[in-house]
């Protein structure tokens, strides 16, 4: 079958290297000229930045993706086991979370009564909730079954307290507010905020506290390479500085995709692009499966003000990842759902990989990028940009007691406006679809058009979701689909 797959993220090149060793005859055509996506790499001046994604968490995913090659993830690149984990700075305190867990379970017993006790049973319940999707849902097309009488549904609800939330969730176990925070940092992965976050993705604490946080050695760029060189190995024709402009459908049938250069004649379509996007700009308004609405009544992913430093000398206070909670972020997370605006006292995270890789800053300098989660749709001008820049470089100088601003040598702002135009993002999102009840598993956009018969959706918007695992999942799923309806 020929197939087009429109976008070049980890979404795109994981699948369209599935398709292209199942024998499919695969042409993925991506706007920006570079591959990987909200994954690519920016390199300047002997600095390497990882553009996005940063944790490398789940590794069982990755493995699981290779194996269909015959491939083993030590095939690609080299993992690091991080110790430790992260590093989280409090206003009054910072505590580092270890990759030995004896040594996590005495933290909490400083930060509270009984406090490894309550860690072990919250790591328990977190771990039973990873092991019942991994087993059951992860990898499934949810779309089939929803229905809330649906007794797959009904018992999965139930196991996974799709009804509770990862505040009231760690409440539940913890009394202390730092032991709390340790554990709904991680969810700002899903685009949400402890409230509205399914105490489900309570299971993130057990991906990190117990199967541990990774790094491939070279960056996270190297999941691009893998994905990208199996694609050219399997056939796959990928064209770069392109754009599609519109997918041609005639009878419920996706016949071709023209671009900015051409067209393109396909038996399948394939969008990896953010999915209002393809809908709204790229389908016929009779054809789309979700309405402009739909997305409109959707809470759509925070945005980020992302900063790439390459500074001209080593900051001693960092480990790789550094959680800044130095705020209450009550007020921040106010200001991303309940009143857009830029947060004036934000909670950050910070990435430092050079303190592991000398691969990704020259001998004696640090690689730093900064994330600041914004609210998706607020007004991003360079004005904006640059006073919040010298803000947040005086705070990081306040928290990590040492000069930043004088030692930046390489410096690159890219936010909301950049979302928007690099990627096709709506409202400038920097991950899409926030993991709300409403918006989790079954009730996650199709992977499969309703109105089109051959036509599907990859990547973050869809099941299991945001993240780079979740999107190779979700190639795996597409892939499986287009197997059943087509044959290999
Ligand atoms: C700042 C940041 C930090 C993150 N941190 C982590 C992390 O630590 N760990 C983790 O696992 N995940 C992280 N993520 C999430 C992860 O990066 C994403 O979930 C994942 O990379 C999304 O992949 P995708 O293929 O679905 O989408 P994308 O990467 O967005 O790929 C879609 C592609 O489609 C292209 N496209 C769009 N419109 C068109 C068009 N009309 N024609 C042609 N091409 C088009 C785009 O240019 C893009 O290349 C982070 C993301 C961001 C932004």
């Amino acid at each position: 079958m020929k197939v087009i797959v429109v976008g070049a993220g980890i979404g795109g090149l994981s699948l369209a290297a599935l398709l292209g060793k199942r024998g499919h005859d695969v042409t993925v055509i991506e706007k920006n000229e570079q591959p990987g996506g909200r994954a690519r790499v920016w390199e300047k001046d002997g600095f390497v930045f990882d553009m996005g994604p940063s944790w490398y968490l789940m590794p069982e995913i990755f493995d699981h993706y290779f194996e269909h090659f015959g491939k083993k993830t030590e095939d690609f690149y080299e993992l690091i086991r991080l110790n430790p984990s992260y590093r989280i700075f409090f206003p009054d305190s910072t505590l580092d979370i270890s990759a030995d867990l004896e040594e996590n379970m005495e933290l909490f017993n400083q930060l509270e009564e009984n406090g490894a006790e309550k860690l072990r049973k919250y790591l328990d319940q977190a771990q039973e909730k990873y092991e019942y999707l991994l087993d059951g849902l992860m990898y499934e097309d949810l779309s089939g079954i929803l229905s809330m009488l649906n007794p797959k549904l009904m018992a999965a609800g139930w196991k996974l307290s799709i009804l509770s939330n990862i505040d009231k969730l760690t409440k539940k176990y913890f009394d202390s507010e730092r032991a709390r925070k340790i554990l709904q940092y991680s969810i700002v992965f899903l685009g949400g905020n402890p409230k509205n976050t399914p105490a489900l993705y309570s299971m993130i604490s057990h991906i990190d506290f117990n199967l541990g946080v990774w790094y491939p050695y070279g960056g996270l760029g190297k999941i691009v390479d893998a994905t990208f060189g199996l694609a050219k190995q399997y056939g796959v024709d990928l064209r770069f500085g392109e754009e599609v402009e519109d997918i041609v459908i005639e009878d419920k049938v996706a016949k071709r995709v023209i671009t900015d250069k051409g067209e393109y004649e396909g038996d399948i379509v394939v969008s990896n692009a953010d999915y209002p996007h393809s809908e709204i700009d790229l389908v016929d308004e009779d054809y789309e499966t979700y309405s402009q609405d739909y997305w409109e009544s959707k809470i759509i992913a925070p945005s980020a003000f992302v900063l790439y430093l390459g500074l001209d000398k080593k900051v001693d206070a960092l480990t790789h990842h550094n959680v800044i909670l130095d705020h209450d972020w009550v007020k921040h997370f106010e200001q991303i759902f309940k009143e857009p605006s830029w947060p004036d006292e934000p909670a950050y995270y910070l990435c430092c990989p050079s303190k592991k890789d000398d691969t990704v800053a020259p001998e004696g300098k640090e690689n730093i990028f900064v994330t600041i989660p914004i609210s998706p749709g607020i007004e991003d001008t360079p004005e904006i940009r640059e006073a919040y820049f010298d803000k947040i470089v005086a705070h990081m100088e306040k928290v990590l007691d040492t000069d930043i601003k004088n030692h930046v040598i390489v410096k690159r702002i890219f936010s909301l406006n950049d979302f928007a135009d690099d990627y096709n993002a709506y409202k400038g999102t920097a991950v899409g679809l926030t993991h709300t009840f409403s918006q989790s598993a079954f009730f996650r956009p199709r992977h499969k058009s309703k109105k089109v018969k051959n036509l599907y959706y990859s990547g973050q918007y869809t099941h299991p979701g945001i993240g780079v695992p979740m999107v190779l999942i979700s190639a795996e799923i597409v892939a499986d689909l287009i197997e059943e309806d087509y044959g290999e």
